[in-house]
């Protein structure tokens, strides 16, 4: 194979062409999300005051009231906490998680182990001081079935009287597995309710937002957190988490962000709040853009005679794109390939490293205009067998396009 693969230009073409029915039913989405989020402005009569941000305490800005009331009407729920202060995905699900636990209370995953940053904040790896096990909580996961679905038999059987609270991951997260659409959300859910009425059920909806015409509420969970450098922020938003459900469930969460007593009441919006709002009024759109990325290099990579997860004429309830590229070689080789044709950062070199959070090295490229924001575009995966990289986002179809073909350049010298 020659070092500039002029195969690859032309098979990037007839995949373009290859892929646009697929692309037709993510506009349609996306036109329903739009139309969704654009009646929850008006709804909330957003107004040009509310742009603005407050400062100190924070205290009565009308701003953040009217983006939490124009989020929890986004996502069908009763309230919501949208703040800038929340730093990641991961501290949102952790206010969750510790806004609701208490001591003897149970948190059961039903798609076996959770994303890996959780392990040391549930206290089953690492030793993180303040873990939910430290605080009394335990813990019990079911595993999936072989294939990847969930043991509805096993979650009937492992719900018992100190099941507090289930959790569910929308997104495939590390694993070469299936990502799970509300559809199954709901079922689940009606499982749960209907052995244990008062389990609280929280969905870490992290990469799934405004993939599907639902939302976790809808299906019924409870709680549900994500965080704004992902899909719900736009590419746009700088930072934050939001977590959105039932009133009570809100609150509790809220008193673990600030503190009891005080809760939603303060919080500074600063400078974020219009950049808040403008990436939440693109995220469907944006979000769209990067699935037809996701669909590309599925195809792509599939024709390149690599194992893809999902398929590019598969339903998807998450923007991620599994590629299994079965060696550490090349999975350094897409990353870089990728890095390399990002608008930031393009001349520095990824290579596995360890992550806090997470058990094993990973490799990661990320050229984005935000730190970390995995909606810009970027590819990362622990390195350990299967050895696939996990692909999301794309501000544009484009820019995925020549990413992808930049990565396919590099892999293929390991091919
Ligand atoms: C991104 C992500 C998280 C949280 O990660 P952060 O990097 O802390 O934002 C949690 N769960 C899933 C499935 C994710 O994709």
């Amino acid at each position: 194979m020659t070092c500039c693969n002029p195969g690859l230009e032309q098979l990037s073409e007839e995949v373009e062409h290859e892929v646009q029915p697929a692309y037709r039913l993510i506009e349609e989405k996306a036109l329903k999300n739009h139309a969704k989020v654009l009646e929850a402005f008006r709804r909330a009569r957003v107004s040009d005051f509310h742009l603005k941000g407050s400062t100190g305490y924070g205290y009565g800005d009308q701003g953040r009231g009217a983006l939490e009331e124009v989020y929890a009407d986004v996502f069908r729920a009763e309230a919501a906490l949208v703040r800038s202060q929340i730093v990641s995905g991961t501290h949102a699900i952790a206010l969750c998680l510790y806004g609701v636990l208490r001591a003897g209370d149970e948190l059961l995953s039903v798609q076996g182990g959770l994303y890996d940053t959780l392990g040391e904040m549930i206290g089953i790896r690492g030793e993180a001081g303040g873990s939910l096990r430290e605080l009394g909580v335990l813990y019990n996961q079911v595993e999936p079935l072989p294939g990847g679905g969930i043991n509805f038999a096993g979650v009937e059987k492992a719900l018992n009287g100190r099941t507090k609270m289930v959790m569910l991951q929308r997104s495939r997260g590390y694993n070469w597995g299936p990502s799970l659409g509300t559809g199954e959300i709901r079922e689940i859910i009606n499982l749960i309710k209907k052995k244990k009425p008062d389990t609280v059920v929280f969905v870490d909806n992290c990469y799934g937002e405004f993939v599907e015409g639902e939302e976790p509420v809808e299906a019924g969970a409870d709680l549900a957190a994500g965080s704004l450098i992902k899909n719900p922020g736009g590419g746009i938003a700088p930072t934050g988490g939001y977590v959105v459900g039932r009133q009570k469930f809100v609150e509790m969460a809220a008193n673990r962000w600030s503190a009891p007593g005080i809760g939603s009441e303060v919080g500074p919006s600063a400078e974020c709040q219009r950049l808040l709002f403008q990436g939440l009024f693109l995220a469907p759109h944006i979000v769209s853009e990067a699935l037809k990325g996701a669909v590309f290099a599925s195809r792509f990579f599939e024709r390149l005679g690599f194992e893809v997860l999902p398929a590019y004429h598969e339903v998807r309830s998450d923007i991620v794109q599994a590629i299994r590229l079965g060696s550490p070689e090349r999975m350094s080789a897409f990353c870089r390939g990728l890095q390399g044709a990002s608008p930031v950062d393009s001349h520095i070199r990824p290579e596995p490293a360890a992550m806090p959070g997470y058990g094993d090295p990973v490799v990661m490229a990320a050229g984005t205009f935000i730190q970390g924001a995995s909606l810009e575009l970027s590819a990362d995966g622990p390195v350990r067998p299967p050895y696939a990289v996990y692909l999301q986002g794309g501000l544009s179809k484009e820019y995925v396009r020549l990413a992808v073909l930049s990565a396919a350049r590099e892999v293929m010298k390991y091919k």
